[in-house]
C-alpha cells in the first residue's frame, strides 16, 4: 500500500509543480511579447543618476528596418523640468517613451541622461531611474496590492497605502469584498481601464524614480478623476524630471515646455502661451480641443 501510496503522492507534487511551472511561464511569455530584446555591452556600467537630465541626440528608430518612426529627433529636458510631448495618433510619442525606458536601442542617434548614451549602460540601471506609465498596462494575475508593490519590491505599507490614496483607488478596493487582495488580471477580476490606469500610476508613485514618464496616463479617466489626479501627479512629479504624454491639452498648459510631435520628429516647441501666439499646429489643437469641450 505504502510502495502504490508513495509513487501517487510523488506524483501529484509533480503535476503541481509542473503547473505552476506553467503559469510563471505563461506571465513570462505574456511580458517577453512585450519585451524586445535589448542587450548589454559587455561590461557595461551601470548608469550613474546625477542631476536627471534627458537629452535626445538625433534620434532615428523604427521597429522594421525600412520604416522609420523617429526621424533625427532632437530634445532635452533639463533636470526637475516637466516637457509635454503633444502630437496626433501615429506621431512616434509612445515610441518615444519606449526607447527612454529602453525598450529598444535606437537605429541611430543617442538618449543621454546625465550625459551617459543609455544603450551603453546596464538597461536595469537605466530602468531603476525611469518610471514608466504605459499607455497600456498590463496587470499580473494576482493582488491589486501585489500589482502596485511591484512598483518597489519590498516597500513598506504606509507607502503602499500612501501610493493607493495619491492615485484615488481607495474607494475602489473599498468597494471589494476582497479589499487589496482581490485578483486582477486576465484570470482575476476584470477591471476598467481607468481603474487600471490608476493601478498603473500608484506602482510609479511607489517607484518614486528620479525620471517619470506618463503616456497618456488618464486617456481612460473622465475629465473630474482626470483633474484630481493630474493635480496629484503634479505633487508627486515635483523635483523630478518628467515627460507628460497628453491627449488632452488642458493637462499641459503648466509643463516648462511643450513640443509637438509629427511624423517622428519635432514640428515645434515653446510654452502654452508662446505656441498659441505660433498659430501653428499646437494653437489648431487647442482651438479644436475648446471648441470639443464647450460641446459637453
Ligand atoms: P503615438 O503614441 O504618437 O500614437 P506610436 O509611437 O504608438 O504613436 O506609433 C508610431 C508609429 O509606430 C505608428 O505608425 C505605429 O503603427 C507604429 N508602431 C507602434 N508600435 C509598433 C510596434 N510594436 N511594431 C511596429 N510598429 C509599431
Ligand atoms: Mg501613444
Amino acid at each position: 500500500m505504502i510502495q502504490l501510496f508513495m509513487p501517487l503522492n510523488f506524483l501529484g507534487f509533480v503535476y503541481r509543480e509542473i503547473r505552476r511551472a506553467l503559469t510563471d511561464l505563461e506571465s513570462m511569455l505574456a511580458l517577453l511579447k512585450r519585451t524586445p530584446k535589448v542587450v548589454n555591452l559587455t561590461g557595461a556600467p551601470d548608469l550613474k543618476l546625477d542631476k536627471g537630465q534627458i537629452e535626445f541626440r538625433n534620434v532615428t528608430f523604427g521597429y522594421q528596418p525600412q520604416r522609420h518612426i523617429l526621424r533625427g529627433l532632437n530634445l532635452t529636458v533639463p533636470s526637475g523640468q516637466k516637457l509635454a510631448v503633444v502630437g496626433a495618433s501615429g506621431a512616434g510619442k509612445s515610441t518615444l517613451a519606449r526607447l527612454l525606458y529602453r525598450f529598444y536601442d535606437v537605429d541611430n542617434g543617442g538618449i543621454f541622461i546625465d550625459g551617459q548614451n543609455i544603450a551603453e549602460v546596464t538597461q536595469e540601471s537605466v530602468r531603476q531611474q525611469v518610471a514608466i506609465v504605459p499607455q497600456d498596462t498590463v496587470l499580473f494575475n494576482t493582488s491589486i496590492r501585489d500589482n502596485i508593490a511591484y512598483g518597489r519590491p519590498g516597500a513598506c505599507d504606509k507607502d503602499i497605502e500612501q501610493a493607493i490614496d495619491l492615485a484615488h483607488l481607495r474607494g475602489f478596493i473599498d468597494s471589494l469584498p476582497e479589499g487589496d487582495k482581490t485578483i486582477v488580471g486576465e484570470r482575476g477580476l476584470k477591471v476598467s481601464g481607468g481603474e487600471k490606469q490608476r493601478i498603473a500610476i500608484a506602482r510609479v508613485i511607489l517607484k518614486r524614480s528620479p525620471i517619470l514618464v506618463f503616456d497618456e496616463a488618464t486617456s481612460a479617466l473622465d475629465s473630474g478623476a482626470e483633474a484630481a489626479i493630474v493635480n496629484a501627479l503634479a505633487e508627486v512629479a515635483r523635483g523630478h524630471t518628467t515627460v507628460v504624454i497628453a491627449h488632452r491639452l488642458s493637462t499641459v498648459v503648466d509643463a516648462d515646455r511643450i513640443v509637438v510631435l509629427a511624423d517622428g520628429a519635432v514640428v515645434e516647441r515653446g510654452t502654452h502661451t508662446e505656441l498659441l501666439s505660433q498659430a501653428g499646429h499646437y494653437a489648431n489643437l487647442w482651438a479644436m480641443q475648446q471648441a470639443n469641450a464647450d460641446h459637453t
